[in-house]
């Protein structure tokens, strides 16, 4: 807090991360003033600890690969091993850029950053190391931490994302506990940097949460690529000395390797913050809200990992403005959840939006569902890059694509115009007309939804 920080705003987020720094910027973009109570730094998980240094690990393993495949493509190229000082430096690099550009803006949109640990003390105030500041209207957003599971203690060998993100060395042999997205993305850069790495999931599938297509066609790709998953069995114990960790699991595997990843989910942060002595409504630590993301309580509002639903950093940039634009009186339309984008940027990636044929049986009928897969092989652009995977279409018999899916190296890239297929509704045939650029891998979608159309380009019928 410097000398000239107001004691009230008309808006106060409790939490600089995706959800609280969009809500911040958006605010103060409608003419709002804004406090912004932080305690580490701006920019949250996704900037420091989670999206983008994953991401940034995730190209060096993609490096790794090529060079690993060079020969294949004719170019004469060996790894010589991962050096982790550079790849976390150049992984940092990244991260202090965009830490950078994101202090600047929220210099330059007049938000007013509090430093220290808040605590919700009434209803429009928050209590910052001694300090009481009010609003007219209060955000939440404190984020996540990474879970554990009862009795499964992190430290030394035993880690969670937090402690993998710093590594200094690559393992020789990692054992990842729980398939989901942020244990297949390490599972995946740890086989490119060349360890035997064997992933543990209690649930039937890998990517679990995922149309059961790509978690079957995921499976595949891992097998291929010799990443070792045990599916369907839970973890027992685990020990863990100077030379590394010996793993059980219920069905008697015991697994040993180097370190541990516990990827189980992440805990809602919310705990001894003031929320419930509020009468804020928390169900297992989540923030319950309306669809407009209210609290129930005076003028508090919620957003990002702490409300129920997809913890994912978009979620809250898109939550955050909306909570900023509905405090500014502008009746923004709600989020609809099911059509938020959802990538795992794994080798190869998964990409989906909207519904899985699962879940459109269920809300349309068994005998109302049409799907349709189309399979990379016959995209050109996707060979060059000797990719496999496909794009799976979910539509509603004579209406509206609901679903898309989508398995292969960068799918993730394709996305954004599936988003816009299922956000608007669109049938195959409006899509059909539209020209997909050749060779691109989003020609795949396009040659989809010709085949969905009923006129199939390169597929055989
Ligand atoms: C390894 C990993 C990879 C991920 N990859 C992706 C990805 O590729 N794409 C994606 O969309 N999402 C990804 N996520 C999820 C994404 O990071 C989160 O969904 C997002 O950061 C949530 O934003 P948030 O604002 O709710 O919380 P956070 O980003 O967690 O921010 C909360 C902020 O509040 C602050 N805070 C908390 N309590 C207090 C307090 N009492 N006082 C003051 N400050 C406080 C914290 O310091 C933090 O800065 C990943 C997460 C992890 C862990």
């Amino acid at each position: 807090m410097s000398e000239s920080t107001p004691r009230s705003f008309d808006v106060l987020i409790l939490g600089g991360g995706s959800g609280g720094y969009a809500a911040a910027l958006r605010a103060s973009q409608l003419g709002l003033t804004v406090g912004l109570v932080e305690e580490s730094k701006v920019g949250g998980t996704c900037l420091h600890n989670g999206c983008i240094p994953t991401k940034a690990l995730l190209h060096a393993a993609e490096l790794a690969d090529n060079a690993r495949e060079g020969e294949k493509y004719g170019v004469n190229s060996q790894l010589h091993g991962i050096d982790m000082t550079k790849v976390n430096s150049y992984k940092q690099g990244v991260i202090d850029r965009l830490y950078r550009g994101l202090q600047g803006l929220v210099k330059s949109r007049k938000v007013h950053v509090i430093e220290g640990h808040g605590r919700l003390v009434g209803p429009d105030t928050i209590e910052v190391d001694g300090e009481r500041y009010t609003g007219s209207n209060i955000i939440l957003g404190t984020g996540s931490y990474a879970r554990s599971l009862p009795g499964l203690e992190i430290g030394g060998r035993v880690i969670t994302s937090d402690q993998a993100l710093g590594m200094e060395w690559v393992p020789q042999r990692a054992i990842v506990l729980g398939g989901g997205v942020i244990g297949v993305e390490f599972a995946s850069v740890w086989k490119s940097f060349g360890a035997d790495v064997t992933i543990v999931e209690a649930l039937p599938h890998l990517a679990p949460n995922e149309d059961e297509a790509l978690s079957k066609g995921l499976e595949r790709a891992f097998r291929k690529r010799g990443i070792n998953f045990k599916v369907g069995v839970r973890f027992q114990g685990v020990e863990q000395s100077d030379a590394g960790v010996k793993v059980t699991l219920e069905d008697g595997t015991v697994l040993e390797a180097d370190v541990m990843l516990v990827a189980v989910g992440r805990g809602p942060r919310t705990a001894d913050l003031g929320y419930e002595e509020q009468g804020i409504r928390v169900d297992r630590g989540f923030v319950l809200t309306d669809e407009r993301l209210h609290t129930g309580v005076g003028n508090i509002y919620a957003v990002g990992d702490i409300v129920p639903g997809l913890q994912l950093a978009h979620r809250g940039f898109q939550q955050g403005i909306f909570v900023a634009e509905q405090i500014a009186g502008l009746a923004p339309q709600p989020i609809v959840e099911a059509n938020i984008p959802r990538v795992t940027y794994c080798d190869p990636e998964v990409a989906s939006v909207g519904l899985t044929e699962a879940k459109a049986k269920e809300q349309y009928g068994e005998d109302k569902v049409q799907t349709l897969e189309y399979n990379l092989g016959g995209n050109g652009k996707s060979q060059i890059l000797g990719t496999t995977g496909f794009v799976k279409l979910v539509r509603v018999q004579d209406g509206p694509v609901v679903g898309v899916h989508m398995l292969g190296a960068r799918v993730g890239e394709q996305i954004g115009e599936a988003q816009l297929i299922v956000s608007w509704e669109a049938h195959p045939e409006d899509v059909a007309p539209l020209i997909h650029a050749h060779p691109t891998q989003n020609e795949a979608l396009g040659e989809a939804h010709l085949a969905l159309a009923g006129k199939p380009l390169h597929a055989h019928d």
